[in-house]
């Protein structure tokens, strides 16, 4: 369960990783401690929480997919419309698919239920049900990554290092 966040050489967020996959790239010098949790691994060895590459890498851009879970997880598990949060959310489409509205992360947002039946086949303006945010695609798939680990109330010493993602 403990992950660790590694840095690049830059201290630019590159992703997560076991900490087990950390602690090798300690050990061969290819990367250095820059925060633990107090915790001890062996004596003198504490358990890394963040890490840092002593060589710069380059990583290629990567997509979020478009699923049902990480729409749900963009929207904060949230109905778009009223701001309800429960068991049974479901996707809706901003502008109705009869109406040529995309399979896009912009036109799919959370919504409840009731307001899902409520707008039916109109879109937000002609219902009078405006959005509570844009929907956007999410820019960065570690940032995606991370807010997980951070809503469930775990590695809040990794936020100093997100600034800016
Ligand atoms: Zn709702």
């Amino acid at each position: 369960m403990a992950k660790v966040l590694v840095l690049n050489a830059s201290y630019e967020p590159l992703n997560i990783t076991s900490w087990q996959r950390a602690v090798v790239l300690l050990i061969k010098g290819k990367a250095e401690q820059v925060e633990h949790n107090g915790k001890m691994l062996y004596p003198d060895f504490p358990l890394p929480t963040v890490i840092r590459l002593l060589h710069y890498i380059t990583l290629p851009y990567k997509e979020v997919p478009l699923t049902r879970r990480n729409i749900l997880h963009r929207d904060n598990h949230s109905c778009q419309y009223c701001g309800y949060t429960g068991d049974d959310l479901t996707l809706d489409h901003v502008i109705p698919k009869s109406r040529r509205g995309g399979e896009t992360w912009d036109n799919i947002v959370t919504a409840c239920v009731r307001c899902n039946v409520k707008k039916g086949n109109r879109t937000p303006k002609e219902a009078s049900m405006p959005l509570r945010k844009a929907p956007r695609r999410p820019h960065s798939g570690l940032y995606f990554e991370v807010t997980k680990y951070l809503r469930s109330g775990g590695h809040q010493e990794w936020r100093k290092y997100l600034i800016g993602l």
